[in-house]
């Protein structure tokens, strides 16, 4: 037959997902680690990776990273489970809590993953918008839930792109006023320096996700994780892929994990370079940043799209949300090394400073 009938009904409309990649000499649109894997790391990979037999299966739950992972964290391999990447496990949440008749609470402006999944598993979502500053409207979100209807619930913390981390003393508060699932996307907390996992032992409903794609370097290879109570996790199992996270990315992950410390200075630098580009933005005229926890700064600016396009032009690429729902106006540059920041810096700069003197000459003329 030369014709094939319509996929699933929530299929239309819906946009495959666009990370926005194109080619660059400073990449500052991923949110990723601007330094990849140290050589004796590699080395140590390398030979680790010689020793997969590759005609075999993986082991299904990665078991040797997840006991690496539960014993950093306090906790026995029955906390944790491993996905290819955060965002397997995005989707195995929304298969597991969502579904026809089910309801997602969503906080956005946030990560667009989330309101996709829920889509494709025709899960309802009800938005509770945050604040102008991009706070969570923490009543709005308790009154809400208090309706008993809601299964699941997504705190970013530090939310992508808007940068802040959720008040620990709310996301307390939430899940002691709810039976829902609470999901506390931890992807960036490493920058953050803050973590929910004390909230753990006392709350069955938490289920805590990070991922090896950003502190880790490791965007690449796609691991990422969950912390819960071994029910949850159970529940999780149920919906993930058997085979999710092949043999390689198994190794590379605990390669990766024992070598952790390693990664502490970039980590640093990062920080210390959020605090530098932070002050450097908000020095720029008409530029202004918002506060980040995370390895990327917000920033809202006129002519954000054209200044986009003369960054990008530039060899620097941020990610453009200026046409975003609740971000118009707004870019977003992950941290890089310190010599691509300075890039970036000196490329806003000269925007804002031709936009200003095109505007002197137009006054000129018109005088
Ligand atoms: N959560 C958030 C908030 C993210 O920004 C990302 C990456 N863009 C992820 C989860 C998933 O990351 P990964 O699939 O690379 O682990």
């Amino acid at each position: 037959m030369n014709k094939v009938r319509q996929p699933a009904p929530q299929l239309e409309g819906l946009v495959p997902y666009d990370p926005k990649y194109l080619p660059a000499e400073a990449y500052l649109s991923a949110n990723e680690n601007p330094r990849d894997v140290d050589a004796e790391v590699r080395a140590d990979i390398a030979r680790r990776i010689a020793a997969v037999p590759l005609n075999r299966y993986p082991d299904p739950l990665a078991n040797r990273l997840r006991d690496l992972i539960a014993e950093a964290n306090g906790l026995a391999r029955e906390n944790v489970l491993i996905g290819n990447g955060g965002d397997e496990l995005l989707f195995d949440l929304a298969l597991a809590w969502g579904g026809p008749g089910r309801k997602f609470l969503n906080l956005p402006p946030t990560f667009s993953v989330y309101a996709a999944n829920a889509r494709l598993t025709n899960t309802a979502c009800v938005d509770v918008p945050r604040r102008d500053d991009f706070s969570i409207d923490e009543e709005a979100v308790l009154r809400r839930l208090a309706a008993g209807d809601i299964d699941f619930v997504i705190v970013t913390s530090p939310n992508n792109p808007t940068g802040e981390r959720a008040p620990l003393p709310f996301i307390e508060q939430l899940l002691n006023a709810t039976d829902a699932l609470v999901m506390v996307d931890e992807a960036y907390f490493e920058f953050s320096r803050e973590t929910v996992r004390p909230l753990l032992d006392a709350h069955e409903n938490l289920v805590i996700l990070r991922t090896f794609s950003k502190a880790f370097s490791l965007a690449g290879v796609r691991l990422g994780y969950i912390l819960a109570s071994p029910w949850v996790i159970d529940q999780f199992a149920k919906v993930r892929q058997p085979y999710s996270v092949d043999a390689v990315s198994q190794v590379v992950g605990e390669a990766v994990f024992q070598n952790r410390a390693r990664f502490e200075p970039g980590i640093r630098e990062i920080i210390e370079e959020r605090g530098r580009v932070q002050e450097a933005l908000r020095a720029i005229p008409g530029v202004r940043p918002y506060p980040s926890d995370a390895n990327w700064i917000l920033f809202r600016m006129e002519g954000a799209d054209a200044a986009w396009e003369y960054l990008y032009e530039r060899g620097v690429l941020v990610r453009d949300f200026s046409h975003a729902p609740g971000l118009e106006g707004c870019l977003r540059a992950t941290i890089g090394t310190p010599e691509q920041n300075d890039r970036l810096l000196a490329g806003l700069r000269a925007f804002v400073a031709a936009r200003a003197e095109e505007r002197a000459r137009a006054a000129r003329a018109s005088a």
